[in-house]
């Protein structure tokens, strides 16, 4: 599989223009004031030079905190759609090659985020799902991803009258949680971050922690 992905700095590169190339659509569109005006600061900076754009993209993928290049909530939901097309080549080719039963890590093979959202079903093993870039990937069927808790007196599910397909896995020990899917149709229709930020909410209502990468400030 390495050998298939592209050099970091041409990747970056490449990543960037699909950016710059988004925010430019953006901008043609009929926006709220506030997103507009985001818009616009975005693409003085993504225009202004390449280099700009390569560290917007990195800036997104590292995580940081500081050092935010201007317009940075736009930003990062803008340059996850452009890393997810530049990527959509390496994360086909990952997905035929991945042997699952060797990673089994709490974290996304591809981009390295921690999970939003799990699938169970029947016996089958547990799936955790990326908020960022989408894949998925196998995990222990008990245990939480945040903090490796695997006490059962620590670990509760929490039902969700409203959505019969979820549950909330809740932890102890972190406080963390995850979006859990039940049901069996639509996986990836159903393991979106964005269709089940409710769920985030309702988990906040009831003292947990987001501890899972998001692309979404709620
Ligand atoms: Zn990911
Ligand atoms: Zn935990």
């Amino acid at each position: 599989m390495l050998e298939s992905l592209p050099a970091e700095s041409e990747y970056s590169a490449a990543a960037g223009e699909l950016l710059l190339a988004g925010n430019s659509e953006l901008l043609k569109r009929d926006l709220p004031e506030a997103v507009a005006a985001s818009a616009k600061v975005l693409q003085d900076y993504l225009h202004a030079s390449q280099e700009n754009r390569m560290l917007a993209i990195e800036w997104v993928e590292s995580g940081d905190l500081e050092d935010a290049p201007p317009a940075a909530g736009l930003l990062r939901l803008l340059a996850w759609s452009a890393i997810r097309r530049t990527m959509a080549p390496v994360l086909t080719s990952y997905a035929e090659m991945r042997k699952d039963e060797e990673w089994l890590r709490a974290y996304c093979p591809v981009c390295g985020s921690l999970p939003a959202l799990a699938h169970v079903h029947h016996d089958q093993p547990r799936a955790l799902a990326c908020g960022c870039c989408l894949a998925n990937w196998q995990y222990q069927r008990i245990g939480c991803p945040f903090c490796e808790n695997e006490d059962q007196n620590q670990l509760s599910v929490l039902t969700i009258e409203q959505e019969p397909l979820f549950r909330l896995d809740a932890c102890g020990a972190c406080h963390g949680y995850l979006k859990t899917y039940i049901g069996e149709r639509d996986t990836q229709l159903y393991l979106s971050d964005w269709s089940t930020l409710h769920l985030d909410l309702l988990a906040r209502e009831n003292k947990l922690e987001r501890k899972g990468a998001s692309l979404y400030e709620i």
